[in-house]
């Protein structure tokens, strides 16, 4: 007979659930690396005392973490441990509904938008330590890279496309629909026409991003959530005869679906990137005014004490 506790974890992983691994370690690092590009000194300075001391400050080496944290692969022994943030990297809308309901789709805060909000909020709260610092930068790097990964804001009933399987490029193995929004697409660019460079597709993405401007430049999560819920309900789904893909037919997807779409993977990396930046920015910034409030407080706290002990001890010697 099977234990209840094994049994619970063949179920787990026999059902269906939600690909969480948003763009793969390539477009995570490449939105964490265009990230670090906009820091601010003082940004850079905050970043570096909270990434793992011998990383050196490099955010691109975290940006995976919190999938890693996920599977039994990347992590044996705890990730039972961490099957509650799971949710925490997408949200799902009712079918060709097209727009985000906080109430009806982020129930509780547990999605991607409820993640951002909070972990923005804690990174720089002084009533947490700094175990839980790192851990909240550690996740916004993750999740700002997701949200702009449409298919993580897809639809409830494909799963954001996991559930919509076929062939790409004549590969002999199947994939689906989500992962060729996470890789499969980005890996044909990369080897195709950068020599499987990731330094040379960087600065390709890079130049984008500085082409963007700053209309990018805004820390509005549920703006980015539209405009991936508009690449959802507007182009991912049609395959190259234009039929609406689902998860009832194989899908055969080559060049015409890739040149159709790789561009809006590269706007969104650039976006990503470009508001990460942005929002850390604001949060070092942020979280020296709140530091110099604590200082102010604390020196107002002494000049206090002092005057009460003056006050006591002219009275003892009166
Ligand atoms: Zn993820």
């Amino acid at each position: 007979m099977l234990s209840s506790s094994l049994l619970m974890i063949i179920c787990f992983y026999g059902a269906t659930v939600q690909n969480v691994d948003g763009w793969g370690a390539v477009g995570h690092s490449l939105v964490a690396s265009l990230a670090q590009s906009q820091l601010t000194a003082e940004a850079s300075q905050w970043v570096k005392s909270l990434v793992p001391w011998y990383l050196s400050g490099n955010l691109t080496a975290v940006a995976t973490w919190a999938d890693s944290i996920l599977y039994p692969d990347t992590n044996p022994f705890d990730h039972p441990n961490w099957q509650w943030s799971r949710q925490l990297h997408y949200l799902n809308t009712p079918s060709w509904v097209c727009s985000y309901d906080p109430s009806r789709d982020c129930i509780n805060d547990i999605c991607i938008e409820g993640a951002l909000r909070n972990y923005s909020k804690r990174v720089i709260d002084a009533n947490f330590d700094d175990i839980q610092h790192k851990e909240a930068l550690m996740f916004l790097v993750h999740y700002a890279g997701d949200v702009h990964q449409p298919l993580h804001v897809g639809f409830q009933t494909d799963l954001g496309g996991n559930s919509i399987k076929g062939y790409f490029m004549n590969q002999t193995f199947q994939t689906n629909l989500h992962s060729l929004w996470d890789s499969g697409l980005i890996s044909i660019r990369l080897s195709r026409d950068y020599g499987s460079n990731i330094t040379s597709y960087y600065e390709h993405i890079y130049s984008l991003m500085l082409e963007q401007g700053s209309t990018s430049n805004n820390e509005d999560f549920i703006q980015w959530i539209q405009e991936s819920l508009k690449h959802v309900c507007q182009q991912i789904y049609l395959d190259e005869s234009n039929m609406i893909m689902n998860a009832s037919v194989n899908f055969t997807l080559g060049n015409i679906y890739y040149e159709r779409n790789i561009g809006i993977i590269e706007q969104r990396l650039a976006q990503g990137g470009r508001r990460l930046g942005t929002l850390l920015n604001r949060l070092a910034a942020d979280r020296l005014t709140i530091s110099s409030r604590c200082d102010k407080l604390c020196s107002n706290m002494n000049k206090l004490i002092t005057m009460l002990i003056c006050i006591l001890a002219r009275t003892l010697m009166s």
